[in-house]
C-alpha cells in the first residue's frame, strides 16, 4: 500500500520534500471484528485547508492538525473493497476524508457520502459535485443572501470554488466578476464560465482602481477566497449592505505572521455584512444542492474545469502547486481510475 507521509509540522510554504512516500503491506480483507470499511482510492482532492493541518496549533481549531510519520488525509472519492460496515456494501462508491494511500482502513465510517449519480465524471465529486461544490453553493446562496441583479466579485474566481460561484451567480441573474493570477485562467472566466468580466490580479498595480473599474457603483456581494490586501482593496469598494460570505484566506494561509487588513471601519460606516462559513456545517443541504446542480451539469449550462495529476507519485507537487498557482480550475490527482 503505497501512502504519502507528512514529514514534520511545516513552517512557510510547504514543500514536496515535507512528504515522502512509505510502502507497506495491507490486508485486503477486514478482520471478522471490525466495523469498518475498506476503501480503494480513486481521485483524491487537494484543497486550500490542508495547509492548516500540516501546522501545530497552540489552540483548538476546526481541523485537527496532521499526524506526522502517518498518510496525509483529505476529501477523496473511492470504491469499498471490503465492508463490515452495515451502512455500505462492496462496490459502493463514496467521496469522504480517506488517506492518500492506495487502500484506506476507514474504522469508524460516519463522513461518507454514497455516490448515486454516476452519469456524470467520478472525479466530479473531489469538486463540483462534492465538498468545494458545496462550498460554492452554501457561501453564495445561505450565506451570500444573493439578489437578482446584485454585483458580484470573486477572488481565485478559476479555482474548485470560485469557478462555480461566478456561474452561480450569472445563474441568478447577477453582474459578475473575478480575479485570477494568470491570462489563461482570465480567459477561461470570461469565455468558459459566463463572467461578465475577469482580471489578472498580479497585473494591477492598484487593486483599489481596478475594481473601482469594474465596479463604479460598488460591490454588493464579495465572495472572499484570497485576503489580504485584495480583502481591504474591496473593503474600499463596496457598497451599502453588501455582504461578504467569507470562504477563504489562502494568500494568508503560508505566512508566519498575517497581512494586517487597515480599513475594518468601512464594515460599520457601510454596514457590511461579513460572515465567515465552514462547508461541513451545510451538508445537511448536500441532497437539495444535487438536485439543483446535477441537471444544469448534464445540460451543459454549468462547466467545470479540472486539473488532473496523474498516480499517486504527482500529489504532493498537486497539492503545493496550489499554493502558488499552479493549478488551472480544480486540482485532483488520480490514484486508479477503478
Ligand atoms: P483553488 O482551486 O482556487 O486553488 C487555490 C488558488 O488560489 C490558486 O490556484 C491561486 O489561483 C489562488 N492563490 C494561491 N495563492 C494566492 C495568493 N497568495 N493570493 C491570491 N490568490 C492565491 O482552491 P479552492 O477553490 O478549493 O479554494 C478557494 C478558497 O476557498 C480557499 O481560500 C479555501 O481555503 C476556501 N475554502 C473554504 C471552505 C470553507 O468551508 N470555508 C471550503 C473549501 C474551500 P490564482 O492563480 O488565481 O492566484
Amino acid at each position: 500500500n503505497k501512502q504519502v507521509i507528512l514529514k514534520d509540522y511545516v513552517v512557510g510554504f510547504p514543500k514536496e520534500s515535507d512528504m515522502e512516500f512509505k510502502t507497506s503491506k495491507i490486508n485486503l480483507k477486514l478482520p471478522e471484528d471490525s466495523n469498518g470499511i475498506l476503501l480503494k482510492n480513486l481521485y483524491l482532492s487537494c484543497d486550500p485547508y490542508m495547509r492548516s493541518r500540516m501546522t501545530k496549533h497552540d489552540r483548538p481549531t476546526y481541523v485537527e492538525s496532521f499526524v506526522p510519520g502517518s498518510p496525509i488525509m483529505g476529501y477523496g472519492v473511492s470504491k469499498v473493497l471490503d465492508s463490515r460496515h452495515p451502512d455500505y456494501k462492496v462496490g459502493d462508491v463514496v467521496w469522504g476524508i480517506t488517506g492518500w494511500e492506495e487502500y484506506s482502513l476507514i474504522s469508524s465510517p460516519q463522513f461518507f457520502f454514497k455516490i448515486e449519480h454516476t452519469d456524470v465524471p467520478l472525479s466530479y465529486y473531489t469538486g463540483i459535485l462534492g465538498m468545494p461544490g458545496m462550498t460554492a453553493y452554501a457561501g453564495f446562496y445561505e450565506v451570500g443572501s444573493p439578489k437578482k441583479g446584485d454585483r458580484v466579485f470573486v477572488s481565485a474566481a478559476s479555482g474548485a470554488v470560485g469557478q462555480l460561484v461566478g456561474q452561480l451567480a450569472k445563474l441568478n441573474g447577477c453582474y459578475v466578476v473575478g480575479s485570477a493570477g494568470s491570462k489563461e485562467k482570465v480567459d477561461l472566466l470570461k469565455n468558459k464560465f459566463g463572467f461578465d468580466e475577469a482580471f489578472n490580479y498580479k497585473e494591477e498595480k492598484d487593486l483599489d482602481a481596478a475594481l473601482r473599474r469594474y465596479f463604479p457603483e460598488g460591490i454588493d456581494i464579495y465572495f472572499e477566497n484570497v485576503g489580504g490586501k485584495m480583502l481591504e482593496a474591496v473593503l474600499s469598494n463596496m457598497r451599502l449592505h453588501g455582504r461578504i460570505p467569507t470562504c477563504g484566506m489562502i494568500s494568508q494561509y503560508n505566512l508566519e505572521q498575517p497581512e494586517g487588513v487597515h480599513n475594518l471601519f468601512e464594515i460599520i460606516a457601510k454596514r457590511i455584512r461579513m460572515e465567515g462559513f465552514i462547508v461541513f456545517d451545510y451538508y445537511h443541504l448536500y441532497p437539495k444542492y444535487l438536485e439543483m446542480i446535477l441537471p444544469h451539469i448534464r445540460e451543459g449550462k454549468v462547466s467545470y474545469v479540472e486539473d488532473v495529476a496523474e498516480g499517486l507519485e504527482s500529489a504532493p507537487a498537486a497539492l503545493i502547486g496550489i499554493y502558488s498557482g499552479r493549478n488551472v480550475g480544480k486540482q485532483l490527482v488520480v490514484v486508479s481510475r477503478d
